[in-house]
Parts: structure tokens; sequence; C-alpha cells
């Protein structure tokens, strides 16, 4: 069985973009290159040609990189359909369900408006990653630039659909804000007070948080965890209704 080979390169102020390798038939595929400069780099450190650059949504610095790239290697552009006019150099457009080959590996597609309404993610079932771009981050997730919360909510629930061992490879090293803001909506949460203290211990050695797995972050997550009842509570809203305790839970995050 063939695992991807990924590398994490961080750019610009927090953004992760991420290399990765099939190593049956080479294929090496880049998520969302913000810049190209790097990408060019590590690509030459380690050897590797790229072929793919998947995006997960249109925003600059996640698509910023994707001329400039398929100027230098002839890569193939993967993003999502819904979005195709937005994303510059497009060459497959991609739907919820469609399988997406990659060598010997393969990804499924998700379609999780919410951040953006044509935002997708890539699920490498054999290798146990989740591509996800802006829409969940370690402890948070994306703000509501362009989806309602009822659109987020359901866009989740795809990943908590997901086995515990997954790991989220999400855009951004947002995690130490992400868990002050959890920690002031889900305080007696145990199992998040001590993730805290291990990202606040990462970074003061200002080593990365991600990824994280999809079992950390149903447990600590509060955006994950809006049917949670003690969440609710702290909320003073009902958990038979989780998309106002979303809701709830990302407007006050917008003003954390
Ligand atoms: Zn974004
Ligand atoms: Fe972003």
């Amino acid at each position: 069985m063939s695992k991807l080979d990924i590398h994490q390169i961080p750019v610009l102020n927090d953004n992760y973009v991420y290399l990765f390798r099939e190593p049956e038939s080479g294929l090496v595929g880049v998520v969302d290159p913000a810049v190209s400069g790097p990408v060019l780099s590590k690509l030459k450190e380690l050897g590797w040609t790229l072929t793919h650059i998947l995006n997960t949504h249109h925003h600059g610095d996640h698509t910023g990189g994707n001329l400039e790239l398929k100027e230098a290697t002839g890569c193939t552009i993967v993003g999502a359909k819904k979005d195709a006019a937005r994303i510059p150099g497009i060459d497959i457009r991609l739907e919820e369900g469609d399988i997406f080959e990659f060598g010997a590996e393969k990804a499924e597609v998700f379609e999780v408006p919410g951040h953006t309404v044509g935002h997708i993610a890539y699920w490498f079932e054999k290798s146990d990653a989740l591509f996800c771009g802006d829409t969940l981050f370690a402890l948070g997730c994306g703000r509501l630039f362009e989806g309602t919360p009822a659109q987020m909510w359901q866009s989740l629930g795809k990943f908590r659909n997901l086995p515990d061992s997954t790991r989220v490879y999400c855009a951004h090293e947002y995690t130490e804000s992400n868990g002050r803001f959890a920690l002031s909506v889900d305080p007696k949460n145990k199992a998040l007070q001590e993730r805290f203290a291990e990202i606040v211990a990462l970074r003061k050695r200002n080593k990365p948080t991600v990824p994280s797995t999809l079992g950390e972050e149903k447990a600590t997550n509060p955006f994950l965890r809006a049917d949670d009842p003690s969440l609710a509570a702290e909320l003073n809203l009902s958990a038979t209704d989780p998309v106002a305790v979303f809701a709830e839970t990302r407007r006050r995050k917008d003003n954390f």
C-alpha cells in the first residue's frame, strides 16, 4: 500500500502549502500554492517534478502561484467545477463525490460551501489525509465570506463522518488564537484545556500545530461540536438547533 509522502511548506504570514508525491507513479501534487517560489525551491531540493496543482478555493492566498507554476512545469490544475471561472488556469473541474485518481492513490472530493460557495476538499483515504483549505482549521473554521452558517455546518458534517485518524491538513497556522477563542466558549472541556497547553508550548518553539487529527478536532473544536449539549448550554442555546449554536459560535469568533 503506497501512501503519499507529504511535505508542509510555510509561506506568507501563516499559510501552509502542501507538496506531496505518490511513490508508485511518481506523480507530484501541490495543494493551494499561494506563491510559486517556495514551491519551486522545495521541488528542486527534493528532486521532484510537479504534475498537479490541487486548489480548494479561489482566494489569492491559495491560487496565487497557479499560473507561474503551470508556466514553469506544465502541470495540470485541478479545482472546483462550481468555481472554475475563479480558479486561474483550471484544467480539471471536480464536483461532490468525484474520485480524483492520483497514481496508486485517489481522492474523494467534497463540496464544502461556507468560506466560499465553491470551496472543495480532497480526502486521500489510503493516506489518511484531508486537504480542507480554509473550511476546517485546527480548533477553528473559516470565516463565512460567501456562505451561510447552515451551509458551513453541513459542510463540516461531511468531515465529521471521516475516521478519527484522518490528518487535517488545513491551510493556515491559526491554532493558538483559535484555541484562546475555543476556551472562551467551551471552558470546561478538559481535552481542549490539555490540547491548548500543548499548542502554546509548540508555538513557543515556533513549531507547526498542523496537521492535527479529526479525532482531536471532534473532541475540542467548537465548530464541530455545535450539537454538543455542553457547548449549547454555555451559549444558553438548545443543542437541538445546532445551526443556531454554530451561527452564534461563529458570530462570537468574528468579534473575538
Ligand atoms: Zn480563503
Ligand atoms: Fe486562506
